[in-house]
C-alpha cells in the first residue's frame, strides 16, 4: 500500500479527529484520547504502508512510557550508544503532562512513594537525577525537600467537612473504629512477613516477592472476598480500601485481587532522612520530569518520532515497519535486538510471532481499567468552608466513585496564592465490565465526559465552583492499565514473556499484571541487562 492510500486510510479512522476543542455552555473543554485512533487501526489490521527510508542499529526500544526510557537510560548509563527509541503515539505514555496557561499539570502518573530498599533500579535512577542525594542504597536517603510533597497533602470530605488524611474518622461507631486498627495491625505485619522461601511476602517490584503458596494463594480471590472472611466489613474501611485499589489498580476491591490490596499496602517501605514514612515525591506536573529526565539521558540523537505497525523476527535480527504522522513517512528500522516497550494489548497485533514466545493472547491479555484525567484551568481559588482544613495536594470525596483531584500548584513555594491554579481530577471507570467502560467512553459527548470530571468538585465546592474554570482539558484513557484480577499471578504467557531473552525483549509494567512505575521501570531494567550482558 502506498503511503497517500495509508493517510487517506488513516484519516478516515479518525486520526486527525483523535483531539478537538468545542464551544461549551462557559469554559471550553478540549479531549485527548492519545493513542486510541492509532490503536484501533492495528487493531483492524491496517495494511503497512511501503516505506521511504531504512536504518539500521544494534538496538530498538519501541515505546516511550517508562519501560521503554528507563531501558534507554540504563544503557546510556552504560555507555552503551548504538541504539535508538521509537516515541509511540504518545511520548512519555502514562507519564505524560500539558501545560494550561503556563501551569504544568499531569495527564497520568502525579506521585512517587519513597522507593523501598529492592527499588534500588529507581533510587539509583533519582540518584542520577539528584533528587536522591547521597548514596541510592543508604536506608534512609535524603531527598530533594522541594518534590517531597509539603503539607497539608492529603484531606477527605466526609459528613459535611474536611478531615486531616485520607482513612475516615468522622462519626465512626466502635465497630468501624476497630476493624480499622485491626486492619492496619494485619497490614503492619505482613510487611514484615517472610515466606518459607524467605523472601518477604510482598515486595515491589513485585516477581521478588515470595512465592509461598500462603501468600500467593491470596491471588485467586477478590479482596472483597478476604475482608469478609477476615471480618473487615464495616463500610468506611471497606470504603476506604476500595478508594485505594481504584487510585492504584483502576478497579475495586470486588475486581482485585487480595494479593494485590494487600501488595498496595504491604509492600511499601521506603524511608527518607528528611521526610515522615509515608512521604511522596511529586512535580507540578507529576511524573512527567523524571520522564523528561530520562530522556535527555538518552538523547535527542537516539529519539525516532513515529510508532511500529508489524515487528518481524528474522534469523539474523528483527525488523521493524514504522509510520511517522508528523512527517507522513513510513520507515523501515533493522535492528539485531528489540525492545518492545508498548502495552501487550498492542503487541498482539504488531508482534508478529508473538505466540511463539508461549503468549496466547486469548488467555493472557490481563483485562484494563479506563480513566479520565481532567485538568480544570481555575482563576483563583474557590473559597474553603474550613480554615482549619485548608486545600491539601490531593483532596478526596467519601463515598465518590471519583478519586478526588490534586493541586497542580501545590509544591510552588511563594508568599501569595497564585493568581491561576490548576485542579486535576482523577475518575477510573471502576466496577464497569472494561468493554462497557471503553464503549462509553468511546461515543460521550466532551458535556458527558466533563459531568463525570467535574462531580468530585461540584461535591465539595457547590455550582459556584463552575465560577472559577477557564478551561478544562480531559485526557481519556481507554486501556490505561491493567487489572490485577484474581489469577493475575499465574498468566503463562506473561511468565514466558517476562523470561523471554531472544531477539525481541519485552518492557512494559503488564509484564507486572498490575501498573506503578516502580514495576515498568524494572521491566525496563532487565530488558537493559539482557542487552548489556
Ligand atoms: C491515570 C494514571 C495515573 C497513574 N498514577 C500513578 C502514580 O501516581 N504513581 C505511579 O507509580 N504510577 C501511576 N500510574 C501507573 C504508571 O503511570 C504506569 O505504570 C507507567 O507509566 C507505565 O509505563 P509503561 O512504560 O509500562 O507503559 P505506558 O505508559 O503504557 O507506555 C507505553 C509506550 O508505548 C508507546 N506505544 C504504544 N503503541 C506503540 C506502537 N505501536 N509503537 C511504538 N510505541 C508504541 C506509547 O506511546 C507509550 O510511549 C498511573 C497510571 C495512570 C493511567
Amino acid at each position: 500500500m502506498n503511503r497517500r492510500d495509508f493517510l487517506k486510510l488513516s484519516t478516515l479512522a479518525g486520526l486527525t479527529g483523535c483531539s478537538g476543542r468545542l464551544p461549551w455552555q462557559g469554559p471550553p473543554v478540549t479531549v485527548n484520547m492519545p493513542g486510541m485512533a492509532w490503536g484501533h487501526l492495528l487493531r483492524d489490521r491496517l495494511p503497512t504502508p511501503n516505506p521511504t527510508r531504512e536504518r539500521s542499529v544494534e538496538v530498538a526500544i519501541l515505546g516511550s512510557g517508562v519501560a521503554g526510557l528507563f531501558a534507554g537510560w540504563r544503557l546510556a548509563q552504560a555507555g552503551f550508544t548504538d541504539f535508538c527509541i521509537l516515541g509511540g503515539p504518545e511520548p512519555g505514555g502514562n507519564t505524560a503532562g500539558s501545560v494550561l496557561a503556563g501551569i504544568p499539570c499531569p495527564t497520568g502518573a502525579h506521585y512517587l512513594p519513597l522507593p523501598s530498599m529492592e527499588s534500588i533500579h529507581v533510587r539509583e535512577m533519582l540518584a542520577d537525577f539528584g533528587v536522591l542525594r547521597g548514596d541510592p542504597h543508604a536506608a534512609r536517603p535524603v531527598y530533594d525537600e522541594s518534590v517531597l510533597v509539603h503539607a497539608p497533602d492529603e484531606r477527605l470530605f466526609m459528613a459535611g467537612k474536611w478531615q486531616e488524611g485520607l482513612v475516615p474518622q468522622h462519626g465512626l461507631d466502635d465497630m468501624a473504629r476497630e476493624q480499622i486498627r485491626r486492619f492496619f495491625a494485619e497490614v503492619a505485619r505482613l510487611r514484615t512477613e517472610r515466606g518459607a522461601d524467605g523472601r518477604r511476602a510482598f515486595v515491589i517490584p513485585l516477581v521478588q516477592s515470595s512465592s509461598d503458596p500462603a501468600f500467593t494463594g491470596l491471588a485467586d480471590e477478590t479482596f472483597a472476598v478476604w475482608l469478609g472472611r477476615n471480618g473487615f466489613t464495616a463500610p468506611p474501611l471497606c470504603w476506604y480500601l476500595d478508594y485505594c485499589c481504584r487510585d492504584d489498580y483502576g478497579e475495586g476491591i470486588e475486581q482485585v485481587s487480595a494479593w494485590a490490596g494487600l501488595h498496595y499496602f504491604a509492600s511499601r517501605d521506603g524511608h527518607a532522612a528528611n521526610a515522615e514514612d509515608g512521604t511522596v515525591l511529586t512535580w507540578p506536573e507529576g511524573l512527567q520530569p523524571v520522564a523528561r529526565h530520562l530522556r535527555e539521558r538518552i538523547g535527542a540523537v537516539r529519539w525516532l518520532e513515529g510508532m511500529a505497525l508489524r515487528v518481524s523476527e528474522h534469523r539474523h535480527g528483527v525488523e521493524v515497519c514504522c509510520f511517522d504522522a508528523a512527517r507522513d513517512e513510513a520507515f523501515t528500522l533493522h535492528a539485531k535486538r528489540v525492545i518492545v516497550a508498548m502495552p501487550l494489548h498492542v503487541a498482539a497485533h504488531v508482534v508478529a510471532n508473538l505466540a511463539d514466545f508461549g503468549f496466547d493472547k486469548t488467555r493472557d491479555l490481563p483485562a484494563s481499567a479506563s480513566w479520565l484525567v481532567s485538568n480544570f484551568l481555575l482563576d483563583g481559588f474557590p473559597p474553603e468552608p474550613d480554615v482549619r482544613q485548608p486545600l491539601a495536594w490531593d483532596n478526596v470525596i467519601y463515598g465518590s466513585q471519583g478519586l478526588g483531584w490534586v493541586v497542580a500548584t501545590h509544591q510552588w513555594i511563594r508568599q501569595a496564592k497564585p493568581a491561576q491554579t490548576v485542579f486535576t481530577a482523577y475518575h477510573a471507570l471502576a466496577n464497569l465490565p472494561p468493554a462497557v467502560a471503553r464503549a462509553w467512553l468511546a461515543k460521550a459527548s466532551p458535556a458527558e465526559l466533563l459531568e463525570l470530571a467535574g462531580r468530585d468538585l461540584k461535591a465539595a465546592y457547590g455550582s459556584g465552583f463552575q465560577r472559577y474554570v477557564q478551561r478544562v482539558e480531559i485526557t481519556v484513557r481507554g486501556h490505561a492499565m491493567a487489572t490485577p484480577a484474581p489469577g493475575f499471578l499465574n498468566r503463562p504467557g506473561i511468565a514466558a514473556l517476562r523470561a523471554a531473552d531472544r531477539k525481541i525483549l519485552f518492557a512494559h509494567a503488564d509484564l507486572s499484571g498490575l501498573s506503578v512505575f516502580e514495576e515498568a521501570a524494572w521491566w525496563g531494567e532487565q530488558a537493559a541487562r539482557h542487552v548489556l550482558t
